[in-house]
């Protein structure tokens, strides 16, 4: 179905806050603007929820938690297919949304509607799969029966880079599993998810079981949920310094959580490479979502035998991109999400340059309107820069240099991060040493993109705990119950 026009469209989001299965304003009535980041314009205001309506969601989800984790698994698993169907029905709704609240471009938006929405098909088929088992203990005098249960009432508070993808593959898991949910999303991007949480409703899901509350107040509205017992997990995705925060108030109830945060991702090109290869990897790895990832290449690590050649031609790319409004026909770097973005990749690209770097390309913000900055390419880059320690979070590339494997291996693992890593390599045996020494949880060997519903996403080191997505993924979302019976033999 094609894309309604703008107003159109935003006038067929919900902008309330979504408690026990109404919808409806905030206690007070206080609401907040969303903007268009490539025009500083307002696209709408959005039900600013207190503290209070956040107790409220909760007391929600908590009454609908014994309900939906008795309902069938089958049930649950068709009400989160429905809702898969009918996000392709709406997919270009749901694209020019996410480009109007978060500025990628469209064609990125469409396939984020894509990877978002499979968590919710993913999971669907998941939701008949948990299982458990029953063995015998060595003695041979009991049976052990091993048994999965939803955790309970879950808190989610999500990021604005990816508005559909970071909601659904906590949704899509938790809901499977039978778990009730309490979501705050980015207050930068709340429409996305609210648009969501109304095709779940018309996809069947009881009222209750998915409680939105988008609000200014993250912190406020957080910390009550969290004391209250009745929550029995967090899960989060955003910056390592909120996310650590988080950590020390879930630890009061001793909560379960997942925890994706912030990464550095090396991006190693050995001589042996395929260049072509590399530079298409280097694409994608570094521009997807205008660098506002926590995926993307941070540090370029190129082997000097071939840094001129990868260096030139990914330039040569690069200065080809077009900027400008992710609605516009051809655009590959949108906007920044806010003119704080902007201010710091301009500190971190302008510290490197004053550290040496080579200024391939860019090396500035955009003039205004809207928050652009250019697309930048930085050659070796001092290792005493901020940007290598830092996620850049914008369209710059940053490349330092190596000659021995384990000097690319030392500078990949030297930072508190371990989220992914992509090596570029034609060599078998040295690709398999990468799997084995590279300190991370995802790894691209010859790929630029690495996000799949079917993998299990998730960092080590200071990059997270938990794995979203895959197999693994519903068992964030489900206790493991051991019981003991004697053997039925005398
Ligand atoms: P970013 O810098 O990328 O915006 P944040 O970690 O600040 O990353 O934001 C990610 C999410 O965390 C957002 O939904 C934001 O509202 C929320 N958040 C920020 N600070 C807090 C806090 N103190 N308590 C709870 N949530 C927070």
């Amino acid at each position: 179905m094609a894309a309604k026009d703008e107003a159109t469209l935003l006038a067929g989001v919900p902008t309330g806050l979504l408690v026990g299965g109404t919808w409806r304003e905030a206690t007070g009535g206080r609401r907040f603007d969303v903007l268009d980041p490539a025009t500083g314009a307002v696209l709408t205001t959005v039900a600013d929820a207190t503290p209070e309506d956040g107790l409220a969601a909760l007391d929600a989800a908590a009454g609908a938690q014994e309900e939906w984790a008795a309902t069938a698994p089958r049930k649950r698993g068709e009400i989160l297919r429905t809702a898969w169907q009918l996000i392709q029905d709406r997919k270009d709704d749901l694209a020019l949304l996410m480009t109007l609240e978060m500025g990628k471009p469209l064609a990125e938006a469409a396939g984020e509607v894509t990877y978002g929405s499979e968590f919710f098909r993913w999971f669907a088929e998941e939701a008949v799969r948990i299982s458990g088992r029953y063995g015998i203990n060595p003695e041979g005098t009991g049976r052990t029966i091993v048994s999965q249960h939803p955790v309970g009432p879950c808190y989610f508070i999500t990021p604005w880079n990816f508005p559909l993808a970071m909601a659904t593959r906590k949704i899509g898991p938790a809901l499977a599993a039978g778990c009730t949910v309490v979501v705050k999303p980015a207050e930068l991007t709340p429409l996305t998810t609210l648009l969501t949480a109304a095709i779940l409703q018309e996809a069947g899901l009881p009222a209750g079981v998915l409680n939105v509350v988008p609000t200014t107040s993250a912190g406020a509205l957080t910390e009550p949920i969290l004391a209250d017992r009745r929550l029995r997990k967090l899960s989060f995705t955003g910056s390592t310094p909120v996310g650590k925060r988080l950590i020390a108030q879930a630890a009061e109830n001793v909560l379960r959580t997942s925890m994706e945060l912030g990464g550095n991702a090396p991006f190693v090109v050995f001589d042996d490479a395929d260049l072509d290869a590399a530079v298409t990897g280097a694409m994608l790895a570094k521009f997807r979502n205008v660098g506002e990832a926590c995926t993307a290449a941070n540090r370029f690590i190129v082997h000097e035998a071939v840094a001129d050649e990868f260096v030139s031609r990914l330039t040569e790319k690069v200065s080809a991109m077009t900027v400008g409004r992710g609605t516009d026909d051809g655009v590959q770097v949108g906007p920044l999400i806010n003119a704080a973005a902007v201010a710091k990749a301009d500190e971190l690209v302008q510290d490197a340059i004053g550290r040496g770097a080579d200024v391939r390309l860019g090396g500035g913000p955009v003039d205004g309107p809207g928050t652009f900055y250019a697309p930048t390419v930085l050659d070796r880059v001092d290792a005493g820069s901020d940007i290598l320690r830092t996620e850049i979070f914008g369209p710059v590339v940053s490349v330092v240099r190596f000659t021995e494997e384990a000097e690319a291996v030392r500078i990949a693992n030297d930072t508190e991060f371990g989220l992914v890593s992509y090596v570029f390599t034609r060599d078998l045996a040295r690709g398999q040493r990468m799997i084995e020494r590279l300190q991370t949880g995802m790894m691209g060997l010859n790929v630029g993109v690495i996000s799949n519903a079917s993998a299990p996403f998730g960092g080590v080191k200071q990059s997270g705990i938990g794995r979203e997505g895959g197999f693994e993924g519903i068992h964030e979302y489900l206790d493991t119950k051991y019981t003991m019976t004697p053997s039925p033999f005398p």
